[in-house]
């Protein structure tokens, strides 16, 4: 299974000369299997970059969105390849209880927003809306799970060529009394290794159960999260935590904060490194930067 990231920014893009390791557009990874299976997981302004690499052939992917905000969308009206006739996308998402995806996908194409709309797109394009579930594609598997976001939101376990992909995003602690410590020093801070306080979280641990690369939304500091609690996004020590307990076996730190440069995404790397080597882990730590490539 080889992986590419194209855009691990959250909230919105933020480019520029402070962020060019780790890149400033939003969420977008590339997974491909060794049967040639696609997957295109979000489809934030990442996926352009995914697209003019594609060109010009037709293109038959599954692109899984997490779930329909901007950050995770707003790249799709400019994928080059859902303008090559002979391209098959089939976009699974969240079911909604009162939205329909098409509509949803179709809105941010109104004429108000954009000069094409999604009937023009020369793509074959098809919908699965998703509830926790799992299914075949080709060679792979795939497996949902809820999160916790403001917005129905669903991650996705792949599974295929013997290896495991996890992707969380967006994604909260559910045991949200904990995780208010601090980033000097990787002593600092409670968190699920002290006590889990809420069977949402040990679900979600016990669903990424060993994953090969576990990408999680670590937006936040320790420092950083008590203020924004509610808003839908993960903390460092929240996130190496979860990856600690489910034994995955290396973590991609993801959904960058736009007011976060390459030095603090470093920082933020380096304290997650140091609460797993305190529990003992040889958990692999790292941050998701744009253009980076793994073989898993
Ligand atoms: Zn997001
Ligand atoms: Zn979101």
């Amino acid at each position: 299974m080889r992986v590419r990231f194209w855009g691990t920014r959250g909230s919105i893009p933020s480019p520029g000369p402070a962020t060019v390791r780790y890149g400033g557009n939003c969420a977008c990874v590339e997974v491909r299997t060794s049967a040639d299976e696609l997957f295109i997981i979000d489809a934030g302004t990442g996926i352009r970059g995914l697209g003019l690499a594609l060109l010009p052939d037709p293109v038959s992917a599954h692109i899984l969105l997490s779930h329909t905000h901007w950050d995770h969308i707003s790249g799709f009206p400019f994928f080059p390849p859902a303008y090559v006739a002979g391209s098959s996308l089939t976009i699974c998402a969240p079911r909604h209880k009162d939205k329909r995806l098409e509509d949803v996908m179709a809105g941010q194409m109104e004429y108000t927003y954009f000069p094409v709309t999604l009937a023009d797109i020369a793509a074959h394009l098809s919908y699965r809306e998703l509830r926790e579930e799992c299914f075949r594609v080709g060679s792979a598997t795939v497996t949902t799970h809820y999160l916790n976001h403001t917005s129905v939101c669903i991650g996705y376990r792949i599974e295929a060529d013997g290896r495991s992909l996890v992707y969380v995003s967006d994604h909260e602690p559910y045991g949200m009394g904990l995780f208010r410590g601090s980033m000097d020093g990787a002593a600092v801070g409670r968190g699920l290794r002290d006590g889990i306080e809420h069977d949402g979280d040990q679900r979600l641990i016990d669903w990424i159960d060993g994953a090969d690369l576990l990408i999680q939304d670590t937006q936040y500091t320790p420092e950083e999260y008590p203020s924004k609690v509610g808003w839908g996004h993960g903390s460092t020590d929240y996130v190496t935590d979860v990856a600690l307990l489910s034994r995955a076996r290396r973590l991609a730190l993801f959904h960058h904060d736009p007011l976060h440069d390459d030095e603090f995404v470093d920082r933020m790397v380096e304290h997650c490194r140091g609460r797993a080597a305190e529990a003992g882990s040889s958990l692999e730590v790292f941050g998701a930067a744009e253009g980076q490539g793994l073989v898993l």
